[in-house]
């Protein structure tokens, strides 16, 4: 997976290298706001921080002309919800005055299984819409990684683009800076969209930087920028714990061994019409109870999940040692919540024994299931019994 860096992160990151970013700074209060508005001059752009697309058209993204309005504007936008994410912190720039937006970016082609670069003339809306609307806009140099993006590919893709010659030499200079940075950090997604034209030249208005997260041990610089980049405190949690947790929105938890497990379950109740709260895979070391209590602690820590699917297939792990950790997360918590479980292989039996006795002395609501199908419509079926 990818870890995204915010905006103002990836800013800071680009202008350090060389590319230019509006003058700005970072704010978590409106009189903050207030303040860097004025150093500013008064006409700033407020931009909420937060790792979702499409910000402009979301309303993330404001103007104001005086320093009172950009105060303001900044205490209606701290602590919304753009597009399902909370604002914490509001980037304050300069207003620009632009002229021409342009795209650049650096991404992997999954078909192609190469990096690439792409640029266009058209910037400012998705690439993608871009590539569906005017596909004649979008030039394309794909390079071999170990060769690296060759100066000679720039310089005809730019030629062939139509790029004058005041033009050329920024464009040249920026998609180099762009694939050093990528290369550099190991990324999977470097972007400016929109490069803009200002009298002033080109400024980098937008910025994103999605990292390899299995390369982030060789940047530890980029560790320390995590916790911003985690908006949500279960995932964060997890990763802290060394789960293999994702956060979802609906209701139904779902734990598995194995990541294959998970997703094929998660698939399953979504085909029969429920909606997964989490992705958790367990991965290995459930012969140790403690594991899986961990597990459905943490799953049930989300107050959304209103009953979880265990599903657990058993061949070094043995079903007794799943069950005895099941049993001590249901000792320990306060919340009532159906479990639907799945438990094959080794010591299945005995396993089954003890979750089914515990539940009759406990009043547990405990569900067995012989297939991944019927788990799954017995799991939607609860969810929406409540
Ligand atoms: P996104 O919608 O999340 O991609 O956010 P962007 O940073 O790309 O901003 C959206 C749009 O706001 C840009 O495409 C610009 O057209 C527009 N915009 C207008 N004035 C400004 C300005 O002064 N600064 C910036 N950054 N964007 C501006
Ligand atoms: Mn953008």
């Amino acid at each position: 997976m990818a870890m995204r860096l915010h905006e103002y992160q990836a800013k800071r990151i680009f202008s350090k290298h060389g590319i230019r970013v509006p003058k700005g700074e970072i704010a978590e209060t409106p009189e903050k706001t207030r303040e860097i508005a004025q150093k500013l001059g008064g006409r700033v752009v407020l931009k909420a921080q937060v790792l979702v697309g499409g910000r402009g058209k979301a309303g993330g993204i404001k103007k104001a002309e005086s320093p009172d309005e950009a105060e303001k504007i900044a205490s209606q936008l701290l602590g919304s919800m753009i597009k399902g994410h909370k604002v914490e912190k509001v980037l304050v720039e300069e207003a620009l005055d632009i002229k021409k937006e342009y795209y650049v970016g650096y991404i992997i082609d999954k078909n192609r299984r190469t990096p690439a670069i792409i640029f266009s003339k058209i910037g400012g809306m998705d690439i993608e819409e871009v590539a569906a609307k005017h596909p004649e806009e979008i030039h394309r140099i794909y390079f071999d990684p170990l060769w690296g993006l060759q100066d000679y590919q720039v310089r005809t893709a730019l030629f062939k683009a139509g790029f004058s010659k005041e033009e050329y030499s920024e464009m040249f200079r920026i998609i180099k800076t762009l694939y050093e940075i990528a290369f550099k950090y190991e990324a999977e997604l470097a972007e400016i969209n929109p490069l803009v034209i200002t009298s002033n030249g080109f400024v980098a208005a937008d910025a994103r930087l999605n990292v390899d997260d299995n390369a982030l041990y060789r940047h530890p610089e980029l560790e320390s920028l995590r916790d911003a980049t985690e908006v949500d405190d279960l995932e964060r949690e997890a990763r802290l714990k060394g789960l293999n947790y994702v956060r979802l929105s609906g209701e139904i938890g779902i734990i598995a061994n194995g990541a294959g497990l998970a997703m094929t379950t998660m698939d399953l109740i979504n085909i029969m019409g429920g909606k997964p709260a989490n992705f958790l895979d367990t991965g290995g070391g459930l012969a140790d109870p403690t594991k899986m209590k961990m597990c459905l602690e943490h799953v049930i820590k989300d107050e959304n999940v209103k009953v979880v699917f265990i599903n657990i297939f058993a061949e070094i792990t043995r079903c007794e040692k799943v069950a005895e950790g099941i049993i001590l997360a249901l000792e320990e918590t306060n919340r009532k919540i159906p479990l639907v479980i799945k438990l094959v292989g080794t010591n299945e039996e005995l396993g089954k024994k003890m979750l089914r006795e515990y539940a009759e002395r406990s009043n547990a609501e405990i569900h067995f299931v012989d297939s991944v199908e019927e788990g799954a419509r017995k799991a939607v079926e609860l969810s929406k019994e409540v």
